[in-house]
């Protein structure tokens, strides 16, 4: 990547950047190059490329085109920096995002889907009869010329289950634990009825009883009850009619005049496939037109690799005729040929990034966030712009070894195109790949917030202070893997007859009270193992048998493949079940705990205290100040979700939205409360100095000093430590936390229970968003859990995860149809020898 020449005038200049935990950094980054920021999770990377670069990158530009939107701009965020020259127009592709839509697929992200109605509107075979081809709308279900009459564009038919409608089963019904009913005061009124009714909405979901939790849920029954006046609220009593969540959400769906509402609702709806349209969402005429003899449907379900396969003959047409609206088939066509040309053109660069296994009708909220961050990638690779800032967040994440190196010709097609790259990275291939590297450190926090290094990449080997330099730079002191001695396993989960997606038959064995790493490149089937088949069988067992752990699977949640929402089963009508022929060992497992990406809630009102349970021992303490007893507060006064202790502008969200005309979304800080959630009287009370929204705004790192007298907390806050998030908030909203942050939240409340064994965790790429020195922490707390008895299988990429395990399952030997078969299953040291392995070369690199 060396030849392209960065001149001395051709810098992002940034002086004294304040940001965080930043300590007034000065620093200079090449343009038009690829710029890598490395160093420890906290240690203020983020800080940097996004916080202040992007953020004030992006701020001059909507400036520039929206001079009123500069209002809404400085209610937003402005970095704290004093100067940075030579900046460009940014664009973030970041992995921390909100709820995709629900709507948007892998051809929706990526526009092919465009290109291939107008391939089908333009150039399609027309069966007999038809005497007008179909507008191009015609093959889209999302609009009304092409929609299924019977399921409206959807593909699927509607039920609902306990999951989808009580997505965190630890909330109470007064903290909102029923997702599915609706918000604002009619939340209020269903509570004050369920409370009339005898129900208790101040325990944890998951503590009421089951006869309960089916009645709220499911029953068709509409009591009407007497509700008694509530403090400020209600005046005199009055009658409530109960609607249970299911009731609700199909009258809603059916009955609502608002697509917002029914949109709202079809989250929790689960769902199978709309028998008419066969689950493509399509009108009958659209699926009687063909290309090279496929419907648009069948198009749609094809790995890219395959469709590219099936339409580059056409692009290779040497006799092609005129287009003609007249004739049936347009195959033959220029018109044919020049649209093929581009589909095949921008599918190659989605293969090159490893992609190439997803199919269009792909929904997006099936993938993972490093697959989505990538998508977008290819996207703009096409977009032709150039003078711009991209800004990745470790665009490797869910990259096999084997494929690190297309990316970085991707990013060097950008930068050669004239923009800069700017990646948050933490795969040193990339990082050796890049133009610049600017180390951020040395440690997290308070510890952190230097610039150690600015650079050409070879230059970090001399700065001693940089935790990031033994792993670039094998050899150097520290970088090695410990060898140690392998477990062996206390018996043998076996499955015979394996098959999910691309996974056909496959026999598969699991050394249980072992680490299990589960390896091979995108798309080769490692999550439909683990979280798909072994997941699946595992959860049917253990929900069979009653002795089993009540909360084995309370991490699992809606939104896994195949099991949520309307979108599963979108267009491409793949909503596939494991199936497996026999299964032995099953015994040896007592509980099943998946740790995955998946967003730890939904809503800003979920955050790291409310989930790891922490936040109940700070709302305690804060009822237990003298201040609080005076006054009569409990406890349900410090939390944000109930009326009383919150500010009532904002609900307790702290901000309120801001609509503007081209600017959708947007969001403001509360004007009465500032952001701090609570109201005035609430904010009085304070212990040992600070009140609730002070504790809020801590940092794990800061809390647990703080929070020391309070052995609950304590606990809490050592196991996140522990994990590598010593760095965040601990009000961080659930929907601001990167996937591999919500694991790894998801581990360290698991830790912190300290269980005996005989529990299985199901993990996917834990080592994602971690500098190698990190991943050395959560290495060891993975092991701890192994020597207590239980089991760990992780899908995982970073090799030296991958070195550490008693035991290696590689799949290949590629991605879709191309993968879906063991290529080996061996201790590392013995499947480094294996020649099939595409793992093997890139494991024996760490190992030897
Ligand atoms: P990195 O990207 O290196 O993991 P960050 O830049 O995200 O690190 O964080 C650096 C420090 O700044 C951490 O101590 C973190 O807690 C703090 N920090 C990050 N975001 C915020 C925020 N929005 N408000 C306050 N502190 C923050
Ligand atoms: P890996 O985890 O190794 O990246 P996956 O198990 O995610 O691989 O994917 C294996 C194959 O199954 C791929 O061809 C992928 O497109 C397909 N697949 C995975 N999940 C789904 C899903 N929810 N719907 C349809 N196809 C899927
Ligand atoms: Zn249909
Ligand atoms: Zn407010």
């Amino acid at each position: 990547s060396g030849d392209r020449r960065t001149t001395p005038d051709a810098f992002v200049r940034v002086r004294g950047a304040n940001e965080n935990n930043l300590r007034n950094v000065d620093v200079d980054v090449p343009r038009d190059a690829i710029v890598a920021f490395t160093g420890v999770s906290g240690s203020g990377k983020s800080s940097l490329a996004f916080g202040t670069i992007f953020t004030e990158a992006q701020r001059r530009y909507l400036e520039s085109v929206a001079p009123y939107a500069r209002r809404l701009i400085q209610q937003g965020h402005n970095p704290h920096v004093e100067s940075i020259t030579g900046l460009p127009p940014a664009v973030a592709l970041q992995q921390r995002r909100g709820a995709p839509s629900s709507r948007s697929s892998v051809g929706t992200v990526t526009t092919l889907s465009n290109s291939l109605r107008m391939l089908f509107s333009r150039a399609g075979t027309f069966p007999d009869g038809f005497t007008d081809r179909l507008d191009s709308d015609a093959f889209s279900p999302n609009t009304a010329a092409g929609a299924c009459p019977e399921c409206h564009g959807i593909g699927v038919a509607h039920t609902v289950t306990e999951e989808t409608l009580v997505p965190d089963p630890s909330l109470s019904i007064r903290d909102g634990a029923i997702a599915a009913w609706p918000g604002a005061w009619q939340a209020k009124n269903l509570r004050d009825i369920t409370i009339a009714l005898g129900y208790d909405v101040d325990r944890p979901w998951r503590d009421l009883d089951p006869a309960d939790r089916e009645w709220i849920l499911f029953t068709d029954e509409q009591p009407i009850v007497e509700i008694a006046p509530q403090r400020d609220r209600v005046a005199k009593p009055y009658k409530g009619m109960f609607w249970s969540a299911k009731k609700y959400v199909f009258h809603t769906l059916a009955d609502s005049n608002s697509a917002k509402m029914r949109e709202g609702v079809l989250r929790f709806v689960r769902t199978g496939i709309c028998p008419l349209c066969g689950g493509s969402g399509l009108r009958r005429e659209a699926l009687a037109v063909t290309f090279a003899g496929r419907t648009i449907a069948e198009l749609n379900a094809l790995p890219m690799s395959e469709l590219a396969d099936i339409l580059r003959p056409t692009t290779e047409l040497t006799d092609a005729a005129p287009a003609l609206t007249t004739s049936s088939s347009g195959e033959r066509t220029d018109v044919a040929v020049a649209i093929t040309t581009d589909l095949v053109a921008r599918i190659e660069v989605l293969i090159d990034l490893g992609l190439g296994y997803l199919g269009l009708g792909r929904v997006t909220t099936t993938l993972s966030p490093g697959e989505m961050q990538r998508l977008r990638l290819a996207t703009q690779l096409r977009s032709g712009l150039f003078g711009v800032v991209y800004v990745l967040d470790e665009p490797s994440a869910g990259l096999h070894p084997a494929d690190a190196e297309p990316l970085l010709d991707v990013l060097e097609q950008l930068a050669a195109s004239g923009n800069s790259v700017f990646v948050v990275e933490h795969n040193m291939d990339v990082v050796r790949g890049a133009d610049w590297i600017v180390d951020v450190g040395p440690g997290a926090g308070e510890g952190g917030g230097e610039v150690l290094y600015s650079g050409a990449v070879d230059g970090l080997a001399e700065v001693t202070a940089s935790v990031t330099r033994p792993f670039l730079f094998p050899g150097t002191e520290g970088g090695a893997v410990e060898s140690r001695f392998l477990r062996s396993p206390t018996d043998w989960l076996t499955l015979e007859g394996a098959s999910l997606h691309n996974l056909a038959n496959v026999d598969a064995a699991f050394p249980l009270g072992t680490f299990v790493a589960v390896t091979g490149v995108s798309g080769s089937g490692k999550s439909s193992l683990v979280g798909g088949v072994l997941h699946d069988v595992v959860r049917r067992h253990l929900r069979g048998d009653e002795t089993a752990d009540q909360s084995h699977d309370e991490t699992t949640d809606a939104t896994e493949p195949g099991e949520a929402g309307p979108v599963e089963a979108l267009p491409d009508g793949q909503a596939e079940v494991p199936a497996v022929r026999a299964v032995t060992g099953l015994d040896h497992i007592d509980r099943l705990v998946r740790v995955d990406q998946k967003p730890i809630g939904r809503t800003p009102r979920s955050n790291l205290a409310t989930y790891t349970g922490l936040f109940d021992a700070v709302r305690a303490v804060f009822a237990g100040t003298d201040l609080a007893h005076e006054r009569g507060y409990t406890a349900g006064r410090f939390s944000f979700n109930v009326a009383g202790g919150r500010c009532e502008t904002c609900l307790g969200e702290g901000y309120v939205s801001v609509e503007l005309l081209f600017l959708p979304g947007s969001y403001g800080k509360c004007p009465t409360c500032d952001g701090a959630r609570y109201n005035a009287e609430t904010l009085e009370v304070t212990y040992r100095g600070k009140n609730i929204a002070d504790v809020l705004a801590l940092t794990v790192d800061d809390a647990a000093g703080f929070l020391e007298p309070v052995p609950a907390a304590s606990r809490s806050l050592r196991t996140l430590r522990d994990v590598g998030l010593g760095y965040l908030r601990l009000g961080q909203p659930a929907t601001e936390l990167s996937g591999g942050e919500a694991q790894r939240i998801k581990l360290a409340t698991e830790l912190q229970r300290a269980r005996r064994g005989h529990t299985l965790y199901l993990l996917d790429e834990p080592t994602t968003g971690l500098h190698p020195a990190d991943v050395r922490l959560l290495l060891a707390q993975l092991h701890t859990l192994v020597d207590a008895g239980n089991t760990v299988v992780a899908v995982e990429h970073d090799m030296d995860v991958v070195a550490s395990a008693d035991w290696v399952i590689d799949l290949g030997p590629s991605g879709g149809d191309a993968g879906g078969r063991i290529m080996a299953a061996a201790p590392p040291a013995e499947l480094v020898r294996h020649p099939s392995s595409r793992t093997a070369p890139y494991l024996a690199r760490v190992l030897s």
